[in-house]
């Protein structure tokens, strides 16, 4: 059985000139890949027990293989490449499919035969959030019928399984928008949103899901909590509170109230070069207004940006526009604004007119497209985040690439790291590492396991958070200091059955 486990299906722009250019920097390939997870035909899952018949006659749980498969993993890069290697941990022992009317039911006997559960949404997320603990048996809820919409005065209800995508369109009919555009915007779920504390591209100005959502509808293992819809309340805690970047451990959300938004009239774009990533920095950490958008990319993805697609006439006019003025190196920062220009001094900075940053919206959602080539011709890319104050941001970027150079120095192999500043806050920002590896096929989990551990020790050497904006799973758990670990689990529901 083959299932296909990248991320993206149907991601249309053809992204060659840029895998040529990355290529020739990162060096050679390891082991190709067709992308799917194939499965012997004797394929033995590993699981604890078996879901007794009459609850599967009941509930109409799927226990279809590829069903498990799918809904035991996201698309973090040691998930895909465990897939490229045939190797699957525990997997859930069926998914279920249920709607409003079936879900207290069908979780109450689930519960009373001693199976836990696994709330699933869009399957995007990237820290193993999805992959069931040993030890007992799992089923997977999937909310993708909990798809319903009611659009109120400044406020929206959404079922928690309705995709960003899905919930724009209604919003955008009604000339509203919740300000929500994480990457994964096409898959992601507004129950996932909640439960991995997510944050989209534009929370300069709307902020992260943890500004936007106003109450959810939760079900635990002892009952409905249900949030009352008001605009703020200071009445204790409540189940939005404590399934803020839950991970699904404290029950399932069902329903999210969100803030919304007028629709912006007009979007403005803008471009700066600065001679370094620290300048730009600097620039931004002194900005008194922030701006929709800002992305600060330093030396090497700048280079990339704006050097790679030699096939697009825009790109090309851009950069006879670079060298005319005489920039073209150093580190770009592109600014999309909502309702009016954007008009904050840029000391040290050359500007560089709206072009990039409407490359980067056109683009906006498409660029796994490019990790998809590269992970199909035997190279792993990868991602990590964090967040930390201005004053600690340029030493956390300068450890996170030596400790990349260290490790790749330490296990031999060929590859690249990068970042750009995705998220601004006033007392700091939001870094985001994107790294390409490449090397002999029997040591790639070990060296991507390497890489991956010497950035986040990084990030909390230099006072970063874990993750600013991927949530809690089994692939950061192990980093939490013990008081933090010993809260979540004060707070976690007992039906829960995720690592
Ligand atoms: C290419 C790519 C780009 C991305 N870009 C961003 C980005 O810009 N910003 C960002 O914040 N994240 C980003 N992510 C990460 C991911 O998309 C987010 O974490 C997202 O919020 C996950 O939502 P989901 O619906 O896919 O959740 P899933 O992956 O299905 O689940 C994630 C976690 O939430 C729990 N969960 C899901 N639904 C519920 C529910 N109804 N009730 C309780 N728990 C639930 C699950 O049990 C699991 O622990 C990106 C991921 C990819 C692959």
């Amino acid at each position: 059985m083959s299932i296909s486990v990248l991320y993206g299906r149907d991601i249309s722009r053809d992204f060659t000139a840029e895998f040529n250019f990355a290529t020739r920097r990162i060096g050679r390939p390891g082991t190709a890949w067709d992308g799917n997870f194939n499965l012997p035909s004797d394929y033995v899952p590993k699981d604890s027990g078996q879901i007794p018949e009459n609850v599967v006659a009941a509930t109409g749980i799927s226990t279809s293989l590829e069903d498990r498969v799918i809904h035991s993993m996201g698309k973090s890069s040691p998930e895909i490449l465990a897939a490229k290697h045939g190797v699957m941990g525990q997997i859930v022992g069926g998914v279920l499919y249920p709607d409003a009317g079936s879900l207290e039911s069908s979780v109450r006997m689930l519960l009373e035969k001693g199976l836990k559960v696994i709330p699933y949404g869009g399957g995007s997320s990237v820290n193993g959030s999805l992959m069931p603990e040993a030890g007992h048996e799992t089923v997977s809820i999937d909310m993708k019928n909990f798809s319903s919409i009611s659009i109120g005065k400044n406020f929206v209800r959404a079922g928690a399984g309705v995709t960003g995508s899905d919930l724009e369109a209604a919003l955008w009919k009604a000339g509203y928008t919740c300000g929500n555009f994480p990457e994964s915007f096409r898959y992601s779920t507004v129950g996932g949103w909640v439960a991995t504390g997510a944050v989209g591209q534009e929370s300069n100005q709307y902020g992260g899901i943890r500004e936007i959502a106003l109450s959810i509808s939760l079900l635990t293992s002892s009952g409905r909590i249900e949030d009352i819809n008001v605009p703020s309340q200071s009445a204790g805690t409540t189940a939005l509170d404590i399934s803020l970047g839950s991970a699904g451990s404290t029950g399932i959300i069902t329903d999210v109230t969100l803030k919304t938004f007028r629709i912006p009239r007009r979007r403005y774009y803008h471009s700066y070069f600065f001679r370094s990533f620290e300048d730009g920095l600097r620039a931004l950490q002194e900005s008194e207004k922030l701006p929709t958008v800002a992305r600060l990319s330093d030396e090497t993805e700048t280079e990339f940006a704006i050097r790679s697609n030699s096939a697009d006439t825009v790109q090309k006019l851009f950069r006879g526009y670079l060298d005319i003025r005489g920039v073209g190196s150093g580190a770009i920062l592109i600014v999309v604004n909502n309702e009016e220009p954007w008009k904050m001094g840029m000391s040290g900075a050359v500007y560089a007119g709206g072009i990039p940053a409407k490359m980067w919206e056109r683009d906006r959602y498409l660029r796994p497209g490019l990790a998809n080539l590269l992970w199909k011709a035997g190279y792993i890319p990868d991602t990590l985040e964090t967040a930390a104050n201005w004053e600690n941001l340029p030493a956390l970027y300068r450890d996170v690439k030596e400790s990349f150079d260290e490790t790749k120095k330490q296990y031999g192999f060929n590859g690249v790291i990068m970042a750009h500043i995705s998220h601004l806050y006033r007392s700091g920002a939001c870094i985001y590492f994107t790294f390409v590896l490449s090397t002999e096929f029997k040591r790639e989990m070990e060296t991507l396991e390497a890489a991956r551990d010497g950035i986040i020790k990084a990030f909390l050497r230099n006072h970063g958070a874990i993750t600013h904006h991927h949530g809690m799973g089994a692939l950061f758990r192990p980093y939490l200091d013990s008081q933090h670990l010993d809260l979540m689990n004060r707070i976690r529901d007992p039906m829960y059955g995720g690592v």
